[in-house]
C-alpha cells in the first residue's frame, strides 16, 4: 500500500461543521455573534483597546459584522508590533488568541455529536500509514482522532472520565500526542520506510500551551491542554503557558519554535513518499510562501503519482495546479467541488487495497 499525505486548510473545518466553522474572514464577526467580544451590541470594555487598533490601522471595527477583516493579517501585523518591543501589543495579541480559542470552543458545542462528520467519514478511510498535514488551528479533526481519550491517558492519568476513542483513527495520533510529551523521538526511528503516518499541525494549535519562561526546564516546550480556555500552569515552574499558534505568513515563527519546525521537516520527507496527496480546503493563500516551497519539495518525486484537488473555488484550485505545471501529466491531476464528490473515488482506495 503507498502513502497518501492529505493537506487540510480552513475550508476542511468549514465543510466538515456545514458553513458553521468561519474562514479567517469571518473570525471577528462570529467572536460579536457569540458575545465574546460584545456586550448588549456593545464592545467588551476587555476588547476597547483591540478595536481602537483595528479603527486606526485597519478603518474597521471589531464589530463590523459585514466587512470582511483577515483575522491572519490581524494577527501577524499585532506580533510584529510585539516583536518590536512594544509591550502593549502582548495584550492584543492576548486579545486575539482568546478570540480565536472561544470561537473555536463555542462552535464546537453547537454542533450535533450524533450526526456524523466529514471528518468522520474522512478518518473511517484513511490508512495508518497516511499523513495529515493540517493548517488548521482548530481541534475538530483532533476531536474525530479521539484527542480527549488520549490526552487523559498520556496527561492526565487520573482523568479517568472520557471513552470516546476512535478505534478507525490512524495510529499517527496517539502517537503524537506522546511525542509531544517526550520530544526525544527521531524520526528514522519511527517511519519504517514510510510505512508510518503522521499527524502534522504545521501552524500549531488551540489547544497547545507552551512555557515561554527561557529559565525553566520546559522552556519552550509543549503542553496540549483538553480546556484551552482555562490558564495552563507549566508543570515544571508553575507560570502561565501561552497558546501555540504560527502567524502563517511569518517565516521566523516557523523557524523559532523548535515543535514547529520539527514538524515542517517531518512534512518534508513525508511528501517526498507520498504516491498520493490530496489537498482538502487549502487555496494556497499568494503570500503563504512557507507551504509553497514545501510542496515544492515534491517536485524531483519518483513516488507522486496522482494529485486530487477538493475545493469549492476554481481559483484555489488553479493555484494548486499551476504547482505542478511542467512535472505532472495534467491527466493525472483530478478536482472535486466539495468532499460529497470526491468520496466515491476515495473508498475505491480502500477496494483496491483489499483486492491485492
Ligand atoms: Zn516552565
Amino acid at each position: 500500500m503507498g502513502k497518501t499525505v492529505y493537506i487540510l486548510g480552513a475550508g476542511s473545518s468549514i465543510s466538515s461543521t456545514k458553513n458553521l466553522y468561519p474562514s479567517i474572514f469571518g473570525i471577528f464577526k462570529k467572536a460579536w455573534e457569540l458575545e465574546i467580544t460584545s456586550i448588549n451590541k456593545h464592545v467588551l470594555s476587555e476588547y476597547k483597546e483591540l478595536d481602537n487598533y483595528l479603527r486606526k490601522t485597519f478603518g474597521l471595527s471589531i464589530s463590523d459584522r459585514y466587512k470582511k477583516l483577515d483575522y491572519e493579517k490581524v494577527f501577524t501585523f499585532v506580533d510584529i508590533e510585539y516583536d518590536k518591543g512594544y509591550l502593549k501589543f502582548g495584550l492584543l495579541k492576548q486579545n486575539l488568541l482568546t478570540i480565536l480559542e472561544s470561537v473555536f470552543m463555542k462552535l464546537k458545542n453547537k454542533l450535533d455529536p450524533d450526526q456524523e462528520s466529514e471528518y468522520g467519514r474522512f478518518i473511517k478511510a484513511i490508512n495508518p500509514q497516511d499523513t495529515i498535514i493540517t493548517y488548521n488551528w482548530d481541534v475538530l479533526l483532533d476531536d474525530t482522532l479521539g484527542r480527549e481519550f488520549f490526552l487523559n491517558k498520556t496527561f492526565y492519568p487520573k482523568n479517568n472520565s472520557s471513552k470516546s476513542v476512535n478505534p478507525n483513527g490512524p495510529n499517527s495520533y496517539s502517537f503524537f500526542i506522546t511525542a509531544l510529551k517526550n520530544d526525544n523521538y527521531r524520526y528514522k526511528d519511527l517511519s519504517q520506510n514510510g510505512n508510518f503516518g503522521f499527524y502534522l499541525k504545521l501552524h500549531g494549535s488551540v489547544d497547545w500551551h507552551k512555557c515561554e519562561n527561557s529559565e525553566c526546564k520546559s522552556f519552550n516546550k509543549v503542553f496540549p491542554t483538553l480546556f484551552p480556555l482555562k490558564e495552563r500552569l507549566c508543570d515544571e515552574c508553575l507560570e502561565p503557558t501561552n497558546t501555540e499558534l504560527i502567524p502563517p505568513t511569518l517565516n521566523k515563527s516557523i523557524s523559532s519554535e523548535p515543535l514547529i519546525r520539527k514538524q515542517w521537516n517531518i512534512a518534508i520527507e513525508e511528501l517526498k513518499l507520498a504516491e498520493k496527496l490530496v489537498f482538502w480546503g487549502y487555496g494556497l493563500p499568494p503570500t503563504d510562501f512557507n507551504t509553497e516551497w514545501l510542496i515544492r519539495q515534491t517536485r524531483n518525486s519518483d513516488n507522486l503519482k496522482n494529485i486530487y484537488i477538493i475545493n469549492p473555488d476554481r481559483r484555489h484550485r488553479k493555484r494548486i495546479k499551476l504547482l505542478f505545471k511542467q512535472q505532472t501529466n495534467p491527466q493525472l491531476i483530478k478536482e472535486y467541488k466539495n468532499f460529497e464528490e470526491f468520496y466515491p473515488e476515495f473508498t475505491t482506495w480502500h477496494r483496491e487495497d483489499e483486492v491485492r
